[in-house]
């Protein structure tokens, strides 16, 4: 590892694999407009629609019912203030454990629906919530979180929403490359997906709806038509091109997951080796292979992310997604986690091509810190 840095934040973006990286060099040639009916635009037309088609394989949906957008905070945007077709008045439920673009699109009478010291959804305060009102209803939950890992059963939960006539959204954000995904297993109404979680650009993702009968009640950008009506603006061909070339990779890497799983799962018997108080968030629940959340009582995250990144490793707390910040993760809050967990909570996220060096690296540093640690508590 010497010299090397260790790049274990892939929840908060993920690199671009080589085969992305060249579809986008490709792609910088196309000159035409996507719109334009000469050969030019008709070039750059069948590069977005083999895209839509990847990215519909992706998530088992129709290529006819992907709109792309610039990711996934725009399409959360667009679904919980435009509703789903067929336009009405509509309500909001959201889980409290919402990754912040859903938090933050959220109407002011919102039900936020609580979770279990698991971190799963407390499907009775849905069932209640779902009861206690009739009318029409979006249920915005995600599939999986960006800081536990933890996976919701979003398929109990789809069937207990359309018992009462209501509408899932599902962000899928982290899923892509980690878990299999099909929109019609899920039961989701639309998924929303950000490209740049799964080895594609930052800057372009997409909302996928369950069927050609369900649409964003309204457009939310209005222009020349593009995106099925409801986003105007001329495509993000670079972006769309390396969203189709990912959604094609992380296909081609069915066995991904289990070795990721294995590492980590290496990486969290290590750590309990070494810091046997630590406490690792989500254990015992569903999760995705590649994430480790963990607090070691008497670790502040603040501290630890600069020791980290000192030391050539990079990670992230629970809840630096924004702005750089440290600051209390929503999502520990509502499970209830003792204070050392939200004081010292340090996200690690690997990829398809970490190496256990990278994972050695982590653990040299945090152990190196536990030592500093133990030498000025001794020292005092
Ligand atoms: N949802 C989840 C679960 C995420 O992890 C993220 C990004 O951190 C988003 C939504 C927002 O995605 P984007 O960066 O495409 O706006």
């Amino acid at each position: 590892m010497a010299g090397a840095r260790a790049y274990l934040d892939w929840n908060a973006t993920a690199p671009l694999p080589p085969p992305v990286q060249a579809a986008l060099v490709e792609a910088m040639c196309v000159i035409g407009n996507p719109s334009s009916i000469h050969a030019e635009g008709r070039a750059a037309r069948a590069l977005i629609e083999r895209a839509r088609a990847d990215v519909a394989a992706l998530v088992g949906a129709s290529s006819a019912d992907v709109v792309f957008t610039s990711g996934a905070t725009e399409a959360t945007n667009a679904i919980l203030t435009h509703g789903l077709t067929p336009s009405a008045p509509f309500r909001v439920l959201a889980s409290a454990t919402e990754h912040s673009a859903v938090m933050k699109s959220l109407p002011a009478d919102v039900v936020i629906l609580p979770v279990l010291p698991t971190g799963l959804l407390d499907l009775d305060a849905l069932e209640a919530a779902l009861a206690a009102d009739a009318r029409p209803t979006l249920v915005a939950v995600q599939l999986a979180n960006n800081e536990t890992g933890i996976i919701q059963p979003i398929a109990e939960i789809a069937a207990k929403v359309h018992a009462k006539g209501g509408r899932l959204v599902v962000d899928a954000v982290q899923a892509p490359g980690k878990l299999p995904v099909d929109i019609k297993a899920l039961g989701a109404d639309v998924l929303i997906l950000s490209a740049h979680k799964f080895g594609g650009p930052k800057g372009v993702g997409a909302m996928v709806f369950k069927d050609g009968a369900t649409r964003l009640a309204s457009a939310y950008v209005t222009g020349g038509g593009q995106e099925l009506g409801q986003r105007g603006g001329t495509e993000n061909l670079l972006g769309i091109v390396g969203m189709g070339a990912a959604a094609q990779h992380c296909l081609a890497q069915p066995d991904a997951p289990a070795s990721m799983k294995t590492l980590r799962d290496g990486f969290e018997t290590s750590l309990l080796r070494f810091a046997p108080h630590a406490h690792i968030v989500g254990e015992g629940v569903m999760r995705l292979p590649n994430t480790a959340l963990f607090a070691v009582p008497g670790l502040t995250a603040q501290g630890a992310m600069v020791a980290f990144d000192l030391d050539g490793v990079a990670v992230s707390s629970g809840s630096a997604c924004s702005s750089g910040k440290v600051k209390a993760s929503h999502v520990l809050a509502a499970m209830a986690v003792p204070d050392f967990v939200i004081e010292g909570a340090i996200r690690m996220s690997i990829g398809p091509t970490t190496t256990q060096a990278e994972l050695d690296a982590c653990l040299a540093s945090l152990a190196r810190q536990l030592e500093r640690k133990a030498g000025r508590a001794h020292a005092a």
